[in-house]
């Protein structure tokens, strides 16, 4: 058991960010080259058509924001000056904005000390004759209880606007968020869970409601005529290629949820024990998505919040203060919500965007349990650097192997050794990277110019500064370079990789290439543990598939490529849905098939 946190890592664990793959970006490049004229909204119908599926709703559509769907409604609603709308004191600006935006006052009401969303067993005392709504906001993804709230919209013919923004998966009794009230609002905001850039999303079970919403957010036009309005509206609409990305989001909401819960069970089991913490709790009966994992530090604790928020920031971890209370701010009169002013002011949210990863998490809780001056045995069963410091790490077990020769890799007929930063001021090794990668343009889809200066810029940005991407020279017996072989996309916790920068300078040496790949997969597979080895090479490449099917590799996908041209560079750019065009090339995915090597 170590009582020492884990060495800094070099790049700052970020709060969020979402969980982007090869189909979010297709759908999108799709929209871009065919989302127009007869299938300009395509994809907003396909991507508005899943979400009401998903979260079980009759009507809505897509918008540009949550805050716009959220004045929409109000707007539909009727809501204006002289009315009055409840509001949660701790949220987004936004849940108040919109009530601002129709004229209408946020009356703001206290939270629950241990979920933070609103308290609605204080909502009563805050009607008056002026009450015309009620917005309660899934905070963090956790459902507000929502009886008392049903009740007193019964009793005071009260309009309930979910402001579902973070809780896109939640449940409540088995219902998802969105479905609790007569409409509710969601956001696809870039932090989000699902994320299309900027975005939002107004559903309701009111056809109505949705008909009156629809026209007010089309700036008040006249169905039946052309161009022809009869209010002033508004538009908050969404882009084709936004809900392109929000198809392909939408297509795996279930496991993105499943990914926030996962990240808030790492820091349960490594925080959970602290009992001057409290971390995000989750309701009998209620689902909660985690959007942000969050603690609150208890009165116990000798930081301030800030303090300790500073003091994660020098340890790499990024992290944010939970919601000011918003009746504080200067354009609001403060209200008396004593929870409010005091939980929130001591709670952050935590690293939670999809792409961390249980090591980091790791790494967080050994920190926070070090600045809390707890044991952090508990944390340190994992590799806490991780894929943090990837390079570092397959640099480090590469110099443990072959320490004697300098991280050099023998092979039957020659060598491998890494291309370090010296290469960039080295002349010879500049020329001979660009000479091949001139010999070899065809056979890759270059980013960078194939010249020297672009060969420059493509070794120092897309291989020496990029973390988890490694490249080898392979030297034959007599030790000269006749090539290059490299490593790409480790994920050391998912085990897998995949083989990259696969070029063949010099000729001469007929095997070598094959010898300096399988000594590669060989690492990857022994010291390294990666189970998978992937590797993706262009269609029209005989001679290369050859080799990798003689490793043992199978293709397992294939996508279509398109030929753009651009300053003298080609470039090959992946496209879904171009059906009237020949396709000249695939990009074609290959895995290791682990029978033929075992
Ligand atoms: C993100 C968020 C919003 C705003 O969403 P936008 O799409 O940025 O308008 C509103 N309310 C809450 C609670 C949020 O978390």
């Amino acid at each position: 058991m170590s009582n020492n946190p884990p060495g800094l890592t070099k790049n700052l664990i970020l709060t969020a960010g979402p969980c982007i793959d090869y189909k979010e970006v297709n759908y999108a490049a799709d929209a871009a080259l065919n989302g127009w004229n007869h299938q300009h909204s395509d994809y907003i119908r396909d991507f508005e058509a899943l979400f009401k599926n998903y979260i079980g709703v009759d009507h809505g559509f897509a918008t540009s924001s949550c805050t716009g769907a959220l004045h929409l409604a109000l707007l539909a609603k009727g809501i204006g000056p002289g009315d009055e709308v409840i509001v949660p004191e701790t949220s987004w600006i936004a849940t108040a904005a919109a009530v601002v935006y129709t004229g209408a006052t946020p009356i703001f009401c206290d939270i629950e000390a241990d979920s933070w969303v609103m308290d609605s067993s204080k909502l009563e005392k805050h009607i008056s004759p002026r009450t015309k709504a009620i917005i309660p906001v899934h905070l963090y993804g956790q459902p507000v209880v929502m009886e008392p709230i049903w009740d007193l919209a019964k009793k005071h013919n009260l309009f309930i606007l979910e402001d579902a923004a973070p809780s896109i998966g939640s449940l409540y009794k088995g219902k998802k968020t969105g479905n609790l009230g007569h409409a509710a609002a969601f956001s696809f905001q870039g932090a989000k869970a699902v994320v299309t850039g900027e975005g939002g999303f107004l559903v309701t079970n009111d056809e109505e409601l949705k008909n009156r919403a629809y026209f007010i957010n089309d700036h008040g036009r006249d169905p039946s005529r052309t161009l022809y309005n009869i209010e002033i509206g508004y538009k908050y609409k969404m882009s084709n290629i936004q809900a392109a990305l929000g198809l392909a989001q939408m297509q795996k909401a279930e496991q993105i949820v499943e990914q926030k819960r996962q990240i808030f069970s790492w820091y349960q089991d490594r925080l959970g024990d602290i009992d001057e913490l409290s971390l995000n709790i989750e309701r009998p009966e209620t689902r909660n998505i985690f959007w942000m994992s969050s603690l609150v530090l208890g009165d116990q604790i000798k930081f301030e919040r800030d303090e300790f928020i500073t003091e994660l920031k020098k340890r790499m971890i990024d992290s944010r203060p939970m919601f000011h209370p918003m009746s504080g701010f200067p354009m609001f009169d403060s209200a008396d919500n004593p929870v409010a002013y005091s939980i929130p002011m001591r709670g952050i949210n935590l690293p939670s965007g999809h792409a961390r990863t249980e090591e980091e998490i790791d790494y967080v809780c050994a920190h926070i349990r070090d600045l809390l001056g707890k044991d952090i045995g508990k944390c340190a069963k994992l590799q806490p650097q991780g894929c943090l410091a990837f390079r570092d790490e397959v640099e480090s077990k590469l110099a443990n192997m072959k320490a004697d020769t300098k991280l050099q890799i023998k092979i039957p007929q020659g060598h491998l050794s890494p291309v370090t930063a010296q290469s960039l001021s080295k002349e010879e090794d500049i020329s001979v990277l660009a000479k091949w990668r001139k010999a070899a343009q065809d056979a890759f889809p270059a980013q960078f110019e194939v010249t020297e200066e672009g060969t420059k810029r493509w070794l120092e940005n897309a291989v020496l500064k990029t973390a988890d991407r490694i490249l080898f020279w392979v030297h034959n017996d007599t030790g000269v370079k006749i090539g290059h072989v490299g490593l790409f996309r480790f994920d050391l916790s998912q085990k897998f990789c995949e083989l990259d920068n696969i070029v063949r300078g010099e000729t001469g040496s007929p095997w070598i290439m094959q010898e300096a790949c399988q000594a590669l997969i060989d690492l990857c597979q022994g010291e390294l543990k990666q189970e998978d080895v992937y590797l993706r090479v262009f269609s029209n490449n005989p001679k290369a598939l050859k080799l990798y099917e003689n490793l043992g590799m199978k293709e397992i996908q294939r996508s279509p490529l398109r030929k753009i041209e651009e300053n003298g560079v080609i470039k090959w750019v992946d496209v879904i849905k171009a059906p009237y065009e020949e396709i000249e090339r695939y990009f074609i995915t290959y895995k290791l098939d682990r029978d033929v090597t075992e």
